[in-house]
């Protein structure tokens, strides 16, 4: 504490200096234009004193962060020249910006980190995979203030003697360019001399700058990355794009760019549609209305029915999700897509070098498929933990539970996620005695404890043993008997089994077709490591959807979809950032889950100034005529306005609700607009009217009220 103190106390006299001998005079052109005839006798007279000045004088600016660094620079030409200037300026600079990088660090690093770890995530990656080369990028192009990156670096975790190098090294050629322009500076003395060729040549160079840098670094990259394969690129292509995998991201990728006129290639090795229609999205709704009609029919008595009794038989209930499924697959079948434009073939696909992709039909035959650019769309498959003794039963995954034809009587379903909980719902509605596996304190972990708490009560009710803090250990069969061993508060727990059911998360396809041949990266959750424009290292190599992440939902794929694709085929004019600002998803569980934004818990680990509203749907009139009355909708707002930063909807047809605040967060529409717009009565949707209608009411504004009352009571007389 004591040294930080006394660095405090160094700076502070620094800076008092700075005032007190008018430093900050010299730091404007007319400033120093002014005293220019003075400082360059000075020099004159003793150039080696007058250097020592300036340097020093240089790297207390530099390490001070005052403004006025790109001044002295140019002064720095303008004054001793262009070789001794850069010279000068060159180590001043390198200096002083690690001086001022090692100040941030050992005064702010901890208290930075910690505070705004989250924010400073991009710049602590790009330091953690490219720490020099990243400083170089940001040197070279001058995107960032000098000063900014030197504090910032500082709080990163790159070493000093990389930032020291690297930042001289950086910012060489953008100083001759300033060094120069100052040289030229010199020359100026009337008004009439800023038209010279000389003068507008070097100032035309400080503008060009930072685009030639930026083009330059982009070679650099390009060369580094494609230097082993330039040999294979062929001289003209027969595609512009080839997309590998036919999900929700790969279709869409591939209806774009035949919408644009593109030649596009679609490569699908199993079922066009992907997870979502084959075993994913399409069946396990199909799936929920049919259980969700049982759960009805149970619930009879309630709406007034004496009795409901349904006779059914599982395997009907499952051929009728199948139907469901044909009937959806015209939507995404090659018929389609062939129509649209876009070639489908039917096989698997291996990227055999950045401009290539190779193809196997399944009757083994192959060609090559030259294309300008690849999207990789090959999604993702369920993870199978390695528990012992697990493959020695026969266990089912959101992959082939749909071929189940007959219900288990005992369940287990291992995975308190939205899919396992779905699932788990289902088959208790149909009658199998389920028990869920959950390793953490609660289901649904990404919620707010209060939606786990509803969704458990709901699952209870529906008879699920919901065993959280269970983690699964082992799988035994004993006399035949299947039997799932769990560990819960230290004691072993027991669970027997005819069927279970593996739902932890799903992996990214990213083994067996290229990658690891080109040397693509995947990050630590397996996923393909992309820029914000959905790049991989090759800058014609994007990937998008499940096998990209950072999510897993159709919609996010098929929003990543229209990325990949403007940016593959249109890139070399306009680049797209993936936008995440607003990604909503739902839980089709009974009560639905359904949020957008941040929900209360992240609001406050990311000590975000917040507010929280509740309605409570228990008071609808829609909700209770529908015998549907429970559940919330909570709004998190930012402090002291209406502005929405996020919203969690628990109840029935919650997905649906929450549309409308996708589309306020997205068009920034705040709370006070939900309430001035007309909600349909008696619907679900009002709900959100009426939670803005709470917002609104602790919003009141008190005194003003009290004004009106005084003037009603004066009107009355
Ligand atoms: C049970 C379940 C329920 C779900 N419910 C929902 C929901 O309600 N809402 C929601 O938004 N999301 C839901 N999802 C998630 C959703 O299904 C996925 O996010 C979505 O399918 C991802 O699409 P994708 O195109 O990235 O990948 P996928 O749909 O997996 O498509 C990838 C395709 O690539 C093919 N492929 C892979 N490698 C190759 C190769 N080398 N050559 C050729 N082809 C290849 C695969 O065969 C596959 O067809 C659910 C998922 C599951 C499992």
């Amino acid at each position: 504490m004591k040294s930080k103190i006394a660095l405090l106390a160094i700076i502070a006299a620094v800076v008092g200096a700075f005032f007190y001998f008018d430093l900050g005079a010299y730091l404007t052109l007319e400033g120093f234009k002014s005293r220019q005839a003075a400082l360059s006798a000075a020099v004159d007279a003793n150039p080696l004193r007058a250097a020592l000045i300036f340097f020093a004088v240089y790297v207390a600016v530099a390490a001070t962060s005052f403004p006025g660094a790109a001044i002295l620079t140019l002064v720095g030409g303008a004054i001793f020249g262009f070789w001794t200037g850069l010279l000068l300026v060159s180590f001043a600079s390198s200096v002083g910006a690690t001086l001022a990088f090692l100040s941030a660090r050992f005064l702010l690093r901890d208290f930075v980190q910690g505070k705004f770890g989250d924010r400073l995530k991009p710049i602590n990656e790009g330091v953690d995979k490219d720490g020099a080369f990243y400083l170089f990028a940001l040197r070279l192009v001058p995107l960032f203030p000098f000063f900014v990156v030197n504090l910032l670096m500082g709080l990163t975790t790159i070493r000093t003697w990389p930032f020291y190098w690297v930042s001289q090294l950086g910012m060489l050629a953008g100083t001759a360019v300033y060094v120069n322009a100052g040289t030229q500076l010199a020359q100026l003395d009337s008004l009439k001399g800023i038209l010279s060729p000389a003068i507008l040549g070097s100032f035309v160079l400080l503008g060009i700058f930072p685009i030639l840098a930026k083009r330059v670094l982009d070679w650099l990259k390009g060369r580094k990355v494609y230097a082993n394969w330039a040999h294979l690129k062929p001289k003209s292509f027969d595609r512009n794009l080839v997309v590998i995998g036919a999900g929700s991201a790969g279709l869409v990728t591939s209806y774009i760019a035949a919408a644009v006129k593109a030649k596009v290639t679609l490569i699908e090795k199993h079922k066009m549609g992907g997870d979502c229609l084959n075993t994913g999205c399409v069946p396990s709704k199909a799936l929920i209305k049919s259980a969700k009609l049982l759960s009805h029919m149970q619930r009879a008595e309630e709406f007034g029915l004496k009795r409901a009794t349904a006779e059914w038989d599982f395997a009907d209930v499952m051929q009728r999700v199948q139907r469901v499924v044909t009937e959806v697959e015209p939507h995404d079948s090659i018929e389609r897509y062939t129509q649209l434009g876009v070639e489908c073939l039917t096989g698997s696909a291996k990227i055999v070098s950045p401009w290539a992709v190779e193809f196997t039909a399944a009757d083994g035959s192959q060609q090559t498929l030259t294309t300008k650019n690849i999207v990789i769309a090959s999604g993702a498959r369920p993870f199978v933990p390695p528990i012992p003794g697990l493959d020695s039963v026969d266990y089912l995954t959101s992959d082939t539970v749909w071929n189940l034809r007959e219900l288990p009587k005992r369940l287990v379903v291992l995975g308190g996620g939205p899919i396992g909980s779905e699932l788990t719902q289902c088959f208790a509605r149909f009658g199998a005695k389920v028990s869920q596996v959950e390793m953490l304190p609660r289901i649904l972990i990404r919620e707010d404890p209060e939606v786990s708490e509803i969704v458990t009560q709901s699952l209870r009710r529906d008879g699920v043993a919901v065993l959280t803090g269970h983690k699964a250990k082992q799988v035994l069969v004993e006399s035949g008997e299947k039997i799932l061993v769990c560990e819960h508060a230290g004691a072993e727990v027991r669970l027997p089994f005819d069927q279970i059911l593996v739902a932890v998360g799903r992996t990214a396809n990213v083994t067996g077709f290229g990658l690891e041949e080109l040397g693509i990266p995947v990050r630590q959750n397996k996923t393909i490591e992309t820029n914000d424009y959905l790049q991989t290292i090759f800058p014609n190599i994007f990937a998008c959807g499940d096998v990209a992440g950072p999510y897993q939902f159709t919609h996010t794929a098929s929003h990543q979809a229209w990325y990949a694709a403007v940016n593959a085929l249109f890139g070399r004019f306009k680049k797209f950032r993936a936008d995440y600002r607003v990604i909503p998803w739902a839980t089709f569980t009974d009560p639905e889950v359904a949020r957008v934004g941040l929900s209360e818990t992240e609001a406050k680990e990311k000590n975000i100034a917040h507010e929280v509203t509740v309605y409570g749907i228990d008071d609808l009139d829609r909700a209770i005529a529908d015998g549907e009355p429970h559940g919330f909708v909570k709004v998190i707002t930012a402090k002291g306005k209406d502005t929405i930063l996020g919203a969690t909807i628990v109840g029935e047809h919650a997905s649906d609700i929450l549309v409308e605040y996708v589309t306020a967060m997205k068009y920034g529409l705040g709370l006070n607009k939900i309430l001035g717009t007309i909600h349909t009565y008696p619907t679900m949707g009002e709900a959100n009217k009426y939670a803005a209608g709470v917002w609104k009411r602790n919003h009141q504004p008190v005194r003003l009220l009290e004004w009106v009352r005084k003037f009603h009571a004066w009107e009355r007389g």
